[in-house]
Parts: structure tokens; C-alpha cells; sequence
């Protein structure tokens, strides 16, 4: 089944001479359970592309369709929620909350969600208890117990990185987007970045994912996406390119 899929997808910034054409027609699908790999060059178009995936961005022309849904149709705050709901970000540069401990920086978008039931008041312990017990299963599964009350500056990239990834699950969406998700860390953390996206992508969660990691895009991507001046350019089964 396709859960995501891009027509004629176009995003341009700026006018006249200063033109760029940072996407210029991309037609892409996505199916359940599929782990594509974006890649290449700097400038090619692949976080513009990403980000008008997970609805962080509007495109100049063509349709995302989520499920069928041409989610750019949506007013700004219906494609917030919708979003928040289908899509999970992860950055290079982590963007976790500072000010937050680990297990904080993965229960406060549920929490955040939670606020606007109007059965919130009435629940409010159990309803956080709930979240932070799905945090802690969550920061198992990423090999993080000994630091749920950990702040960002205390860990290292790897684990920081770790509990982005984490933060992102706790929504349970649909399909998760990485960009670049090693590009920040020092090499000897990525092979533990790179675990959790191996052992995410033997679940069969639906991902997506820009990266230089080539070898770990051949072994462990469904399929993968080249990518140059703002379009795909070739793309094949991961073990075929
Ligand atoms: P990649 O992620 O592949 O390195 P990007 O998607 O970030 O590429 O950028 C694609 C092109 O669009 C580049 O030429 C970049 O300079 C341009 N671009 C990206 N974001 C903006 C922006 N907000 N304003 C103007 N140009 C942008
Ligand atoms: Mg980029």
C-alpha cells in the first residue's frame, strides 16, 4: 500500500535572476513499511525535499498525498496536527530541548497533544504516567535506561541523537523522516545511530531517510534515490545501484 506519494512536486525560492529551482518536478512513492535513502550532492534538493514531505514546508507546485490526502490542501493548522500525528522529523543537529531531560524531551509532545482533550484535566496524572512509561520503553529500546534524567549537554551526540530518535517514535507516525541523521557526529557514534535505524528498519517502519552512509543505505534501504538539481535522476532497489 502507498502511504506517501509526490506529483510533479516543484519548490522555488527567490525570483528573476536569483532563481533557484531547488525542486523541479519530483514524482515519488513510498510503500508501507518501505525504507527509501535519499541521497546526493549538497545542494541537490534533498532537505527541501524532506521537509515538504513532513509538511514543515509548502511547495510552489504538485501535491504530497499522505494515505491519499493531499495534505498541502489542508489549512496551516490542520496540517499542524496532521502532521504531528503522521509524520516524525529527525535532524542533524538533534533539536532537542535544552532545558529538558531526556525522558522530558520525549513525553512533552504527547503531553502537549494530551492538553487539548477536554478528558485532560480530569486525567492529568495518568495520562503523564502513561506517557512516561512509554518514554522509558522507548529509551530501552534505544539502549538509554541509565539516562532518562540525563540533559541534552550531559550526553553525547550518539545518545543524543538516540533520544531524538525516540522523541520522534513516541507519537507513533506513520512514517519517520531522517535527515542526515549521522552528519553531526563524530564517527565512532554513528554505528550506534545506525543500529537504531537498522533494527527500526527490521520492524518494517516506514522511513526516509537522507544520508551520505552509502554502504548503509545499500545494506539496509529497500530502495534508494539519487538525487541532482532538484530532481530524482536515478533510483533503484538498494542492492541494484
Ligand atoms: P541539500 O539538502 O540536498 O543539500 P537543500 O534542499 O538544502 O539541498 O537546498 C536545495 C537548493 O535550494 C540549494 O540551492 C539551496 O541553496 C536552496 N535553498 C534551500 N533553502 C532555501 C531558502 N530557504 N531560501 C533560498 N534558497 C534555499
Ligand atoms: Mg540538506
Amino acid at each position: 500500500m502507498t502511504v506517501l506519494e509526490t506529483r510533479d512536486l516543484k519548490k522555488y525560492y527567490g525570483a528573476g535572476d536569483t532563481l533557484v529551482k531547488a525542486l523541479d518536478g519530483v514524482d515519488l512513492q513510498v510503500e508501507n513499511g518501505e525504507f527509501v535513502a535519499i541521497v546526493g550532492t549538497s545542494g541537490s534538493g534533498k532537505s527541501t525535499l524532506l521537509h515538504i514531505l513532513g509538511g514543515l514546508d509548502r511547495p510552489t507546485g504538485g501535491s504530497v498525498l499522505v494515505d491519499g490526502k493531499d495534505i498541502f490542501s489542508l489549512k496551516d493548522e490542520e496540517l499542524t496536527i496532521f502532521r504531528r500525528r503522521k509524520i516524525g522529523f529527525v535532524f542533524q543537529n538533534f533539536n532537542l530541548f535544552p532545558q529538558y531531560t531526556a525522558l522530558q524531551n520525549i513525553t512533552l509532545a504527547g503531553e502537549l497533544l494530551a492538553k487539548e482533550k477536554p478528558e485532560y484535566k480530569a486525567n492529568r496524572k495518568a495520562i503523564h504516567a502513561e506517557l512516561e512509561e512509554k518514554a522509558r520503553a522507548l529509551l530501552a529500546q534505544m539502549g538509554l535506561s541509565e539516562r532518562e534524567n540525563h540533559y541534552p549537554h550531559q550526553l553525547s551526540g550518539g545518545q543524543q541523537q538516540r533520544v531524538a530518535i525516540a522523541r520522534a517514535l513516541a507519537l507513533e507516525p506513520d512514517i519517520l523522516c531522517f535527515d542526515e541523521p549521522t552528519s553531526a557526529l563524530d564517527p565512532e557514534l554513528t554505528g550506534e545511530v545506525l543500529r537504531v535505524l537498522r533494527d527500526l528498519a527490521d520492524q518494517k517502519t516506514t522511513m526516509i531517510i537522507v544520508t551520505h552512509e552509502m554502504s548503509f543505505a545499500r545494506d539496509v534501504a529497500d530502495r534508494i534515490l539519487f538525487m541532482d538539481g532538484g530532481v530524482v535522476v536515478e533510483e533503484g532497489p538498494a542492492h541494484q545501484v
